[in-house]
């Protein structure tokens, strides 16, 4: 991978043919800190959010080696990155070959579970092995997030005791725990200890001794529209759950942060081919890295990168993507300068997470290429820019000059910290 400085010194150089993720492992690396410094608990990284290969190796440089996984493919990719990394595979409903594979070929020993059925299967298709870590996944109400993960995975509260009797039972020297997930985007620190509620009231009447905690992903990035509060009163809101939960000192607090860790890690460099009015036609859309743009319609902040002066006037434009397909239509809007035209590059921000993860071939397009930037994210929950991004921006040159060097961690102190 190439390192420029900024977006702008590429566009100088050439002009790509295929969209570019500019991807700042710098600011990848200040949210694992942060992760590893505020919360008390094991980071597992959801690959899903963003599987790329320089996202796991700076995760692993930053001190997390420790991943929630979904598939085979998942496995195999870690595996592949960083061989000691911790695997837990918190898919609740995986294949009997997938969960035999998982166990025996990648030593995998930690399984997601949210219902008697799985349970068994786990069970069999281990030889019923004695080292295994049974994680019931419950089904917590929670709002505040802006996609929920409730609707097709978890065991409800009042039918979860009897499952983690099972699961406590089924457990030989490993180690039995709970887990949920509020969805993701969640706007509300308080989601997490609503659900920690829930959780602890079916640990008590299960009557069950818990080894782990889990409070899965959903920590937030920002987004036009979308300003979180402050994540240390996420690890506030956490900390106060765990201490009223029925669990004892040894009960560890894992966390399974996909989005936060990598949202402000990566934007998209894409090209306009074709300006019509207020719509501009770009080499990357929906079937690419813009699918939330599409289907959940965000308006991510955009920036005109063009070697040269431009309009100051800012207009809101939308655009379409490369394929035939109408649903290839992101609504924005997004603005930009008055006199942006065909040639024309755009930067994308906050395209890390569920961004080049959720890229198709479609049509022949979805390729593209990789570059790193230096400069600071469009915003940051990390305090490496502006913590918001204004709806409408007053002009083309707020690019930010800082520049976010990547620091070596200080060891691996506080990768597997408990409570004290
Ligand atoms: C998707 C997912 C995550 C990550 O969610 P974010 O909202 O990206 O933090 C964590 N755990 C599980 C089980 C998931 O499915």
């Amino acid at each position: 991978m190439r390192t420029y400085q900024l977006p702008l010194d590429l566009v100088r150089e050439r002009s790509p043919e295929r969209p570019v993720a500019l991807v700042r492992p710098a600011s990848v690396a200040v949210a694992a800190r942060w992760f590893q410094n505020n919360l008390k608990a094991d980071v597992f990284y959801a690959v899903k959010a963003n599987p790329s290969a320089w996202i796991i190796e700076t995760l692993v440089n930053s001190g997390v080696n420790a991943f929630d996984v979904a598939s085979i493919a998942e496995i195999a990719l870690v595996r592949s990155i960083s061989a000691d990394a911790r695997l837990a595979f918190m898919h609740p409903v995986k294949s009997r070959a997938a969960i035999k594979s998982a166990y025996f070929d990648y030593n995998v020993r930690t399984f997601v579970l949210d219902s008697h059925d799985e349970l068994q299967k786990i069970i069999e298709s281990t030889d019923n092995a004695a080292d295994l870590n049974l994680i019931v996944r419950m089904g917590v109400s929670a709002d505040g997030a802006a996609y929920s993960l409730s609707g097709k995975f978890g065991i409800t509260p009042d039918q979860a005791p009897a499952l983690l009797l099972a699961a406590r039972q089924a457990v030989q020297h490993g180690q039995m725990g709970v887990s949920f997930h509020v969805g993701s985007q969640c706007m509300r620190p308080s989601a997490y200890e609503a659900a920690m509620t829930q959780v602890g009231r079916a640990i008590k009447k299960a009557g069950v001794f818990v080894d782990i905690v889990d409070v899965g992903g959903g920590f937030p990035s920002v987004y036009p529209g979308m300003v979180p509060p402050d994540l240390q009163e996420y690890a506030d809101a956490i900390h106060r759950g765990f201490e009223d939960m029925p669990v004892s000192e040894t009960t560890e607090l894992w966390c399974e942060p996909g989005r936060a860790l990598v949202a402000e890690g990566s934007s998209v460099l894409c090209r306009v081919d074709l300006r019509k009015g207020d719509a501009l036609y770009l080499n990357d859309g929906s079937y690419g890295s813009l699918f939330d743009a599409t289907h959940s319609r965000w308006p991510f902040p955009t920036k005109l990168v063009r070697d040269g002066e431009s309009s100051s006037e800012m207009k809101p434009f939308r655009f379409y993507g490369p394929t035939c397909d109408s649903i290839d239509h992101m609504p924005g809007p997004f603005y930009l300068p008055a006199d942006i035209r065909e040639g024309d590059f755009i930067e994308i921000g906050m395209m890390g997470a569920y961004g080049v993860a959720m890229s198709t071939g479609f049509n022949g397009y979805g390729d593209h290429e990789v570059a790193v930037v230096e400069d600071a994210p469009m915003a940051s929950l990390y305090g490496l820019a502006p913590r918001s991004i204004p709806t409408v921006r007053t002009t083309a040159e707020e690019n930010s000059r800082k520049i976010v060097r990547l620091s070596r961690p200080k060891g691996k102190a506080g990768q597997r910290k408990r409570r004290k």
